[in-house]
């Protein structure tokens, strides 16, 4: 059944024609064509919503795609000038399974479409120890990719010093560099993948938020329309708990600050000697990039955040948030610390309760189907994430499905990378 919606529904194609769409010979966009001519209505603009867009697309499906705003979404996760991409997960053989997947389709990607989206400037993990605890984020890390045979470089404390000068040796005594990691340029690649998803002829609807999802399986938007089709897929992010509220047991928002830097000697802060890094991030939370081309530092916490109760609360970092930072920075980054702060930024997290993505067709609501609970680490997938989506709506073999199954809510838990108290 086309997805129909009442009242002249406009498809919505992106001008330029840009690189078209060509089919990867690789896990990003599988080909398999099933040719049912099945619909789906996607809500949702973020890397799930594109990712899956463009997988069913690939498949013959009819995709629909409505944004609550414009495409990408200033408040959307994705939207950012960087995201952090690494095969770094303890010793978490799924996800590290999933980052060595995608990273080929990172270099893929950038190939195909003429730039470095993605940037390989090497993922730096240090602890505060004299050696890396056992048990800990950076020492099961460091063995379990040791043992995959990835080749990741110890960093002792005098290695850190002569290697790494904007970091203050004197706190940091052990960890090592991977240098298979690195950063994407996020919201450029969701312009991306949304240019690519309009060539291939995928309906893009943007200011049209979803109001309230139907049994049908229908959305209705807040101007009234209903868009029925075959499947309704929510890639809703931050928002999803607020749409779905019998969900409000397992996801759950949090909200994380981000600052933007600009340090007069922006070549301090480049790879090979500033790459992306990891402070004691399985403890602290503390995580940042390398300056970007316009000279930005993007530093982050990887931590608890704080609780979203209502969508349209107006966002911000406090100054408590702030203060934090600047004292973080103070001890890590001497210098870097004298920067400016030129932006600031709430960003959203979708978590699930034991830290894994939620992936699956909703038990209660016949051809609805739920891509969110990204907890603050699925960007990096990207190139897998499409399909992994694209294979559970078909309800397909897929050797990732089952982690992010429907389940019931549980004890709490995070990625090890991710602090939590
Ligand atoms: C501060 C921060 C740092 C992060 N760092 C990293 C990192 O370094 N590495 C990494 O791998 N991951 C990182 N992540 C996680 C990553 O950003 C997310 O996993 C990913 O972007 C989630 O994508 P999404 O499509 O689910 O959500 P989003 O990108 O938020 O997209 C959801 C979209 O749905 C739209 N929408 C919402 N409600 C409606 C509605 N009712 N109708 C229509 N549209 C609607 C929104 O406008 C938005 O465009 C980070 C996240 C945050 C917040």
């Amino acid at each position: 059944m086309a997805a129909i919606a009442r009242g002249a529904a406009t498809g919505f194609r992106f001008p330029g024609g840009g690189l078209g769409v060509e089919r990867w010979a690789f896990h990003g966009f599988y080909h398999m064509t099933n040719d049912t001519g099945q619909s789906i209505v996607i809500a949702g603009g973020g890397v799930f919503g594109f990712t899956a867009a463009l997988e069913l697309r690939a498949r013959s499906w009819e995709v629909t795609l409505l944004e609550q705003g414009s495409v990408p979404h200033p408040d959307a996760a994705s939207t950012d000038i960087s995201k952090v991409v690494r095969l770094d997960y303890g010793a978490d053989a799924i996800y590290t399974g999933m980052a060595e997947q995608s990273l080929p389709g990172w270099l893929a990607w950038n190939a195909a479409w003429g730039r470095d989206f993605f940037h390989q400037d090497g993922f730096l993990v240090m602890t505060r120890d004299e050696e890396m605890p056992p048990g800990s984020f950076e020492a099961e890390s460091h063995r379990f990719l040791t043992g995959r045979g990835h080749p990741v470089v110890r960093t002792r404390r005098t290695d850190l010093a002569a290697r790494h000068p904007a970091w203050n040796a004197a706190l940091y005594g052990d960890g090592y560099l991977n240098p298979a990691g690195g950063w994407a340029e996020s919201g450029a690649v969701v312009g991306q993948l949304a240019r690519l998803a309009g060539e291939a002829g995928v309906k893009i609807v943007e200011n049209c938020p979803v109001a309230a999802v139907l049994d049908d399986p229908a959305v209705r938007t807040a101007d009234g329309r209903l868009w029925r089709a075959d499947r309704v897929l929510l890639a809703t992010g931050g928002w999803t708990p607020f749409l779905l509220p019998e969900l409000t047991g397992c996801l759950r928002t949090t909200a994380q600050p981000v600052i933007h830097l600009k340090p007069d000697r922006p070549g301090d802060y480049r790879p090979p000697h500033f790459p992306v890094w990891g402070a004691d991030i399985g403890r602290t939370g503390w995580y940042g990039f390398p300056a970007n081309a316009e000279g930005i530092v993007k530093v982050a916490n990887h931590g608890p955040g704080r609780p979203v109760l209502d969508p349209m609360q107006p966002r911000g970092v406090t100054e408590a948030e702030l203060d934090r930072f600047r004292a973080f920075l103070g001890n890590t980054f001497p210098d870097l610390a004298t920067a400016p702060i030129v932006a600031t930024r709430e960003c959203w997290y979708c978590d699930s309760h034991d830290g894994h993505f939620w992936i699956d067709h909703h038990p209660d609501r016949s051809g609805v189907v739920v891509a969110a609970g990204d907890s603050g680490h699925a960007f990096k997938f990207a190139p897998v994430l499409g399909r992994l989506i694209a294979d559970i709506v078909e309800k397909r073999e897929n050797p990732w499905s089952e982690r992010f199954r429907w389940r019931e809510s549980g004890a709490g838990s995070a990625e090890d990378a991710r602090a939590t108290g």
